[in-house]
């Protein structure tokens, strides 16, 4: 596999990181401290045509390439990690429409989400459904032709602000989460839906994590994403392409706090001295840039395997997600130590960026999940019986 970024890719960085520079990186600190959704943030993406790279042109997206989709949340996260979350999520809630949806479903849903009139959301995981997703209890029972959806979910981000959700429930109990799970598209303004409490986060503050309710919730057999049972692979599949965008954003948040700690030790002197110039400083330095530098030609490679609709795509985006996650909470932290004392405080903001790194080792799976993925894959190739890791 070989990829080569585009004059179209360059472009993009350019504009985006001009966007990011003039319009998001001063807004960062404050959507952090208030913890409030940047919905001024969400239009302009939203304008600027932002929300619709992963649509097809004939959805009103503008179906940019997987590696040009990298390229926008990273240049987002370099400025916010919070804000990169909304065409990350915007993506990740509708990939199950892409992945199982009918003609139908797309051509009902995906203009008004590439447009970015309504947000999207992914609703998977529950209190006692984690790393483990298939232990999920939330139920979908037929009711002539309807489903009436019942459970709760935990941890949804944008669960609370979005249109449209991408919900997994039992249809066979006895069949369990593997086999008897089923994915199906949810309004939120329908009756039973509610999401009674956000969680209070560490980063990632402006970005909503909600509890969801349903309760008898009606959603019409229309609604159901491929057949009863597909739940489970459609899942899987959408998080095998989505950890993509959690790769881009890491890398993003790792060069936002590298480019901080280039500038800043290169104004403050101790000893006499700048502090850029002590060789200790440069070497932590080389080391933040060529590991963000070898995170962030991973995840390309990574994203032209995604484009190309190789077999081993899972493969790549798990050893993307895991190398970039990695980095990003080393690099942040460096960053930290560069700046000192000054590195801890809420007047800069490589602290925020330390804090924001960390989600990027947790959310969809967490690193030792990725690790199971690469470790099943690799024995596989090798000719290894592989037993399902517990
Ligand atoms: C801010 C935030 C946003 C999120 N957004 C979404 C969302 O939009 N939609 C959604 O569906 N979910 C979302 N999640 C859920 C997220 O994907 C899960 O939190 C994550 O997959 C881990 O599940 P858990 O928290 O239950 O941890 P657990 O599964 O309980 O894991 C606990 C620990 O055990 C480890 N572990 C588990 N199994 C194994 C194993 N087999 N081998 C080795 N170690 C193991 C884990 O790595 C972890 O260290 C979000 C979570 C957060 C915090």
């Amino acid at each position: 596999m070989t990829y080569r970024l585009t004059a179209d890719h360059l472009e993009l960085r350019a504009m985006v990181r001009e966007l990011a520079e003039e319009q998001i990186t001063p807004r960062a600190a404050a959507i952090d401290a208030s913890a409030e959704f940047p919905w001024d943030l969400k239009e302009l993406l939203a304008r600027q045509d932002l929300l619709g790279t992963s649509f097809e042109t004939r959805y009103g997206g503008t179906e940019l390439d997987n590696i040009a989709q990298c390229i926008l949340v990273e240049e987002i996260a370099r400025a916010d990690a919070t804000t990169s979350l909304i065409p990350i999520v915007q993506k990740l809630g509708s990939l199950p429409l892409s992945v199982a949806g009918s003609e139908e479903q797309k051509q009902r849903y995906f203009p008004r989400l590439a447009s970015g009139e309504w947000l999207a959301a992914f609703a998977l995981t529950e209190a006692g459904a984690g790393s483990d997703v298939a232990q999920l209890r939330t139920r979908a029972r037929r009711d002539g032709d309807a489903y009436l959806l019942t459970g709760s979910k935990r941890f949804i981000t944008h669960g609370s602000i979005a249109n449209l959700l991408t919900v997994f429930a039992l249809t066979d109990t006895d069949a369990g989460g593997r086999k008897g799970m089923s994915a199906f598209i949810v309004e939120t303004d329908t009756p039973g839906f509610s999401a009674p409490r956000l969680e209070h986060k560490m980063g990632i503050r402006g970005s909503p994590t909600a509890e969801l309710h349903f309760d008898e919730v009606r959603v019409p057999a229309a609604n159901r994403l491929g057949e009863e049972g597909d739940g489970f692979r459609i899942a899987m599949a959408t998080l095998d392409q989505s950890r993509l965008s959690v790769a881009a954003q890491a890398i993003g948040i790792a060069q936002g706090a590298l480019d901080f700690a280039v500038g800043y030790a290169a104004q403050r002197e101790q000893f006499g001295e700048r502090v850029v110039d002590m060789q200790g400083i440069q070497f932590m330095l080389a080391d933040m840039a060529s590991q963000t530098e070898a995170a962030r030609q991973l995840t390309y490679a990574a994203a032209a395997v995604v484009d190309a609709g190789d077999a081993d795509l899972a493969y790549w985006t798990s050893c993307a997600k895991l190398i970039a996650g990695d980095t990003a909470m080393r690099v942040t932290t460096d960053a930290v130590q560069v700046l000192g004392g000054y590195g801890y405080v809420t007047d800069y903001p490589v602290e925020r960026m330390m804090r924001d790194a960390k989600i990027t080792q947790l959310y969809e799976g967490t690193q030792q999940i990725q690790r199971m993925i690469v470790a099943r894959q690799l024995l596989q190739r090798s000719g290894v019986p592989v037993r399902r890791s517990r």
